[in-house]
Formats: C-alpha cells, structure tokens, sequence
C-alpha cells in the first residue's frame, strides 16, 4: 500500500535525479537521408544515454531553409526508429527559434565583440590566394571592422554583409580568462590513451569566425552553443569532424556565461574507398538499406 507508493516514488525520483546528471543529443541536420555514418552517431550517443540512465534528445539543426526540408524529417524519424532508438518529445527544430539566435547575437553585438563584413565570396577567394600560405588555407577574416564612413556607405548602399567575432575584442574583454578556456575531451578517437583529457580551447586557428550570414541571420555555432545549453546538455557527443571547432564553441559559452558541457567527439565512419559517407552516396542511406531488407543490426 502506501510504504510501496513510498518506495516506488523515491526509486522515481532517485531514477530522475541520476537521469538529470547525463543528458546528450543527437542534432542532424536534414538536409538530405541519413546515412551509415549520421546511424553510427546517434546510436553512439543514444548508447552513452543508455548506459549511464540518462536522456537522449533529438534536435533537427534546420537554420539552413534553402538545404533543408520538411520532407527529410518522416524518413529521418524512420531511420532512427527502424535503429531502436528512442527519444525525449517534443523535438527541438532550430528553425522556430530564429528569435532567440537573434538574441544572442545582439547580446553579442551590444557587448562589441562582433564586426559587419562585407566581403563577397570571390573577394574572399582573391584574399586566399594572395596570403602568404596561399590557396586552400582558411580564410580568418578582415580581422577588423572598416572604417565607419566607407561602412555607412555600404549600409546606404544596401550591401550585404555578414557578421564576424573578433577575437581580437574577445581577448580584451575576458582578459586572463581567455588563455585560461578549456574543455574535457572524453572520445576516444582524438584520445591517445585512455579516459577524460583537459584540452586547452585556443579558437585562434579558426580567425573571425562568421556568426551570421545575410541570409541566414544566424549560424550553426550560436545556435548549437544556445541550444546545447538551453537543453542541459551535459555530454556532447559528435563526430570528431566537429573538434576543431569546440574552441569557438567553448569562446562562446564563456562570453554568454553558459557552462560547457564534456565533450566526446568519435571516429568517422569511412566507407569501402575509405571515404567519409556524404548525403550525395544515395546507395548508403538509411532508408536504402531498409527498404532492400538490410537488418538495422
Ligand atoms: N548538425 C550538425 C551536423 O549534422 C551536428 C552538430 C553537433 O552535433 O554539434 O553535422
């Protein structure tokens, strides 16, 4: 009777409570069919859930309107359930939430951390080219603003223009805690050895990274960055195509104040040539190897 409610109850809440402590996601973007290598992501974290009682969420990272499509979420939900996976409802889409990325960049941009850019993708190009690394070096910005009149100008004129981080105000305005930003690294493909690593986060390699786009008027990192800590996500886990880009990441939970979660970023599956699966390889889709009666083990 009421002693088992009792003991029913605090096992509830004891199983909530260790649930609470690992929460991770799994955040395509559905632009295109899942494929082998999107399958082996979400089952690793789906896995890590598992194991340590915690919370799978799903997230559908469609900021990008003109790549993506409504038509690619049934299948995508298909996949993942013909996989045996499960998750937590509602599932967050990025795309209704354009107004709190927009937030976020103003909060940014109040603070003058951030710069309009109005270079086009040839002009670009032209400055990869003639930089003293020369072509196929990533291109780190104009590293400051323009002058104010020629701006106003451009304004006028109606130019577009994208928005880009300075890193050089970033440093001024955290000081002693820029060099001091580090993560905890749990995956094991960036991991020599064994268990949980510090890692140093210097976004200096990326240069002024482009936080919104005219026609996007956000990006993928302030989105992930809010949503990963909107969510209480404790452990990101994702491919490690995506490590080099965690420094920014943890730069902009410093600057927001939001915490930063563990990271744990896996392998890449390659396929039979030794290539990294891509949406364009129709044959390698989840949805293909279901429908020719492929088994999901
Ligand atoms: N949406 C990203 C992708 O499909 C994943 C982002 C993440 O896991 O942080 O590659």
């Amino acid at each position: 009777g009421r002693e088992a409610q009792r003991v029913l109850t605090s096992a509830a809440n004891w199983h909530c409570d260790s649930a609470m402590n690992f929460v991770t996601r799994f955040a395509p973007t559905p632009s295109g069919y899942l494929h082998l290598g999107h399958a082996f992501s979400a089952w690793t974290a789906w896995r890590a859930a598992c194991d340590k009682d915690g919370r799978f969420l799903l997230r559908l990272e469609d900021i990008d309107t003109t790549r993506c499509k409504r038509e690619f979420e049934a299948p995508l939900f298909d996949d993942l359930i013909w996989l045996g996976l499960d998750w937590e409802l509602p599932v967050r889409r990025q795309s209704e939430h354009f107004d709190e990325y927009a937030a976020v960049l103003e909060r940014l941009r109040a603070t003058g951390l951030v710069y309009r850019c109005f270079k086009t993708r040839t002009e670009i190009l032209e400055d990869i080219a003639r930089a003293p690394h020369g072509v196929g070096e990533v291109y780190r910005g104009p590293f400051a603003p323009m002058p104010a009149d020629e701006e106003a100008a451009r304004l006028a004129a109606g130019e577009a223009y994208a928005w880009r981080l300075s890193l050089d105000r970033c440093r001024d305005h955290l000081g002693d805690r820029f060099g001091a930003m580090r993560f905890v690294e749990e995956g094991a493909s960036t991991v020599k050895g064994q268990g949980a690593r510090e890692v140093v986060a210097d976004p200096s390699p990326l240069g002024d990274v482009v936080l919104a786009r005219k026609d996007v008027g956000t990006s993928y990192h302030i989105a992930v960055v809010h949503d990963d800590a909107l969510q209480g996500i404790s452990h990101v886990i994702r491919g490690e195509d995506l490590f080099e880009l965690t420094p920014l990441h943890v730069l902009l939970q410093t600057l927001l104040g939001l915490p930063t979660p563990i990271y744990r970023h896996h392998r890449l599956l390659l396929d039979e040539s030794g290539k990294r699966f891509a949406k364009r390889d129709q044959a390698a889709t989840l949805q293909a190897m279901r429908e020719s009666g492929e088994t999901s083990e």
